[in-house]
């Protein structure tokens, strides 16, 4: 007897990654082996030294392919055993050590756009555009909602494999849709965003359309695709002077260069301070504030304690990146202001 693994990574493509996956058949009860590819065809080696490793660092039921069958997320590493250049994993799980003691919650929003036959869904077969904006975040009704239906088979494909989504909603723009996962640990929540990224793509490929995070698939008065990052820290969870202290950590010198280059390419296109964004360049907290770079929810100033919204990285953001850059900043400065 037989199983079929899965095995999944991300690509070495500028300036924004790709998942690549491949089948390996393994015999029932074997453990998962570390495996293989050709760098070369990924953007990840030179064709005269093409072999690069993959090693499996999270696992779960395959829901498409149902019974014993496994999805594997894996590390690329190069054949001298380092990590390779495009694996941020790997550099997460230092930080993510260095400050576990303050025990990091995120929760991030990932929001899509579905494409078909060149243009976003529900957009014109004929060309041209669909009413303008307003109806459709959280809109019912075939005249309001496109994609229903593959946005359920990936939910309940999501909640098969144990991943830790916590909710869906319709957006602003037609044919965009956002899912939730979260919150959990820093490493956690990344592995799984990938992974519910992974099966977003390959279900609605049975479906003939194609997901993407592209950050702002309709140019002009139509709203991006962001990735709201929600974090907390034990003591934020506790009080409100160390949600404060991480407002100001993140606007301070150098904080905002340093977060806005990680927090996925064509930021500037989407960050423009129109449609419910702060520009990239200028950094803002506030309560309730949908226009600001950071936003303190209101439940969260009425407890006086809870959980901070950076609303600047890109649906595009590289979880790993994302949750390494405010874990490093905010635990650091927490840290210092023996806020633990
Ligand atoms: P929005 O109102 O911005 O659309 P959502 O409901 O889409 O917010 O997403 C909020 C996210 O914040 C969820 O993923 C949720 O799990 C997460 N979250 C809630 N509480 C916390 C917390 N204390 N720490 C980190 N993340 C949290
Ligand atoms: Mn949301
Ligand atoms: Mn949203
Ligand atoms: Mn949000």
């Amino acid at each position: 007897m037989t199983y079929k693994a899965e095995y999944i990574w991300i690509d070495g493509t500028e300036p924004t990654a790709r998942l690549r996956s491949k089948t390996r058949i393994l015999p029932t009860g074997a453990e998962l082996p570390t495996w293989g590819f050709d760098g070369s065809s990924t953007n990840q080696a030179e064709g005269h030294s093409s072999d690069c490793v993959l090693k499996p660092v999270f696992s779960c039921p395959d829901p498409i392919r149902g019974g014993a069958h496994v999805l594997v997320l894996c590390e690329v590493y190069g054949v001298d055993g380092r990590p390779h250049s495009s694996n941020t994993r790997a550099a997460l799980l230092d930080v993510a050590e260095q400050y576990a003691d303050q025990e990091m919650w995120f929760g991030i929003e990932q929001e899509y756009t579905f494409f078909k036959d060149g243009r976003p869904y529900g957009f014109p077969v004929g060309g041209g555009f669909p009413g303008p904006q307003g109806p459709y975040y959280c809109g019912i009704g075939a005249d309001e909602v496109v994609g229903r239906d593959i946005v359920e088979a990936h939910l309940d494909a999501c909640l098969t494999a144990g991943l830790a989504i916590s909710g869906i909603n319709a957006e602003v723009m037609p044919g965009q849709w956002e899912f939730q996962v979260g919150p959990a640990g820093p490493v956690e929540v990344a592995d799984h965003l990938w992974m519910a990224r992974y099966l977003l793509y390959r279900i609605a490929e049975d479906f003939g359309v194609s997901a993407t995070l592209d950050p702002k698939p309709a140019k002009g008065d139509w709203n991006g695709a962001g990735a709201h990052t929600n974090f907390s820290t034990r003591a934020m969870r506790e009080g409100y002077d160390p949600i404060i202290a991480a407002c100001e950590s993140l606007g301070a010198p150098g904080k905002v260069e340093e977060h806005i280059a990680g927090y996925g390419f064509g930021i500037e296109g989407r960050l423009t301070g129109q449609h419910e964004t702060a520009p990239y360049n200028v950094f803002s907290y506030g309560v309730s504030d949908r226009g600001a770079s950071v936003r303190i929810p209101w439940q969260v100033e009425v407890d006086k304690k809870g959980y901070l919204e950076d609303r600047r990285p890109n649906a595009n953001v590289d979880p790993y990146v994302v949750t390494r850059l405010i874990t490093n900043t905010v635990c650091e400065a927490l840290a210092k202001a023996d806020m633990v």
